[in-house]
């Protein structure tokens, strides 16, 4: 049996970086079985669905390049099934129609939660031979009195058990024209052939009631694993509140392999920590996944985004940054840089520095004096590109001033226009001669 998995974001916002490891637990776990990994769009939702938010799903699976098979699927295309087979339930007497009005419905709620009840309804009807007028509400009818208790065994998390009659008869179609969440996920992943659901564990209360809808439709049940939740530090479920958590918004800063080897490694343990994808799926396996949940460590993620900065050839770090810098300037920036954006910071690699002329001032001493040193520097420099010979140069310039801060911090803003930079000698030997004595003959006019 071939496996097949998917996963099926809800088109009602960006892709988050839960369903983006979903995805990549998804993806490695069909890589691994030699299977099939789809993408489902679930847009039962019609009200809060968008456009936009199916575009940014397809966006940030294509930028962490993870290929689904086939072409994406949308729930909606599939809702003549969902009515086929209410319909068959309908005639079967295993769904019916719930003629409670919706104030009663509302009324039961609220003294369930005044009662610390679990909230759910039950209705008398459904054994009645009309089961409810026809239209409004369809609902599975679920025993009550049992006291069946409704397992399943979780790839991730063990045996898990639910006790049936706490289900209710719950919803499975608005109507029968407008199937729930809980019917077309049901039906989707039959006629999708989903061998193996493996999905948030924010789901895992809604597996029993997907049980039974597979057994009143006479279907064999899939294998379900349940994910861990990514979590903020309060360990409460990461949402926008805590920060950015759209794939997409990561994109301006972290590389998508560094982004997709933090997500692998944020709950499973590898046998090391960077890898690229194809380690990932030799190493992977469903039962090694954790089973609680995981804090969004960002510094975690900067780290490992700065190594696989570090790796980038200069002409990778050009295309991907469209900076036109010296390739010898390259490996100065790709080895501090923990976030791309913070390129910025660099500046002077690709334009002339802006500064005031207070800058160039090394603590208390006196513009002259920062003057002399610069031309003193200019001169050394003029002298020799061997970066050797220019920091044994500029090391003796200090000594010979006694102040080795007056030779090099003027020098650094004068290059650089920033307090802090790379070793200035370093930035020298990285920019163009010319250029650099130009930049030293602007501060010594400033002065
Ligand atoms: N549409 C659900 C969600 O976005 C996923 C349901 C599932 O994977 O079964 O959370």
């Amino acid at each position: 049996m071939k496996v097949k998995v998917r996963i099926a974001p809800s088109p009602t916002g960006n892709l988050h970086v839960g369903t983006a490891q979903a995805a990549l637990y998804n993806w490695l776990f069909a890589k691994k079985n030699k299977g099939e990994f789809y993408l489902r769009i679930e847009d039962t939702d019609k009200e809060r669905s968008t456009k936009e938010s199916e575009e940014n799903i397809i966006e940030a699976l294509t930028w962490l390049d993870l290929r689904w098979d086939g072409p994406v699927v949308h729930s909606t295309d599939n809702q003549a099934r969902y009515r086929e087979l209410l319909e068959k339930l309908l005639n079967e007497k295993k769904v019916f129609y719930c003629h409670h009005a919706q104030g009663e419905l509302e009324a039961e709620r609220k003294s369930q939660e005044m009662a610390k009840l679990p909230p759910r309804h039950v209705c008398e009807h459904k054994y009645s031979e009309r089961g409810g007028e026809s239209g409004g509400i369809v609902r599975l009818a679920v025993n009550e009195k049992s006291d069946r208790v409704i397992t399943f065994e979780d790839q991730v998390r063990g045996r898990v058990e639910f006790k049936q009659n706490l289900l209710g008869d719950f919803s499975v179609g608005r109507s029968i024209d407008d199937a729930l969440y809980h019917f077309a996920v049901v039906v989707d992943d039959i006629d999708m052939e989903i061998t193996h659901v493996l999905r948030g564990e924010d789901h895992i209360s809604n597996t029993p009631k997907h049980i039974l809808i597979y057994e009143a439709l006479g279907l064999s049940i899939p294998v379900f694993a349940h994910l861990p939740l990514i979590l903020a530090p309060d360990r409460s479920k990461m949402s926008k509140r805590h920060g950015d958590t759209a794939v997409t918004v990561f994109k301006k800063d972290y590389l998508p392999e560094a982004l997709l080897n933090f997500l692998g490694a944020m709950s499973y343990t590898f046998s090391k920590e960077l890898l690229t994808k194809e380690e990932m799926i030799e190493e992977f396996e469903l039962s090694k996944v954790h089973k609680s949940g995981a804090v969004f460590n960002v510094d975690k993620l900067n780290w490992i985004n700065s190594q696989y900065i570090r790796r980038l050839t200069s002409t990778e770090f050009k295309s991907l940054t469209g900076l036109k810098i010296p390739d010898s300037a390259v490996p100065l920036v790709t080895e501090r840089l923990e976030k791309l954006s913070d390129v910025k910071n660099f500046d002077y690699l690709w334009q002339e520095p802006e500064y005031e002329k207070e800058l160039l001032i090394w603590k208390d001493s006196r513009p002259e004096d920062v003057k002399n040193s610069l031309e003193e520097s200019r001169k050394i420099l003029e002298k020799t590109e061997d970066k050797e010979k220019v920091r044994k140069a500029l090391d003796e310039l200090g000594q010979k001033i006694g102040n080795r801060g007056l030779v090099y911090w003027p020098l650094r803003v004068a290059v650089t226009g920033k307090e802090k930079s790379p070793d200035p000698v370093e930035v020298v030997a990285a920019l163009n001669r010319e250029d650099v004595l130009k930049r030293i003959d602007v501060a010594i006019n400033k002065l």
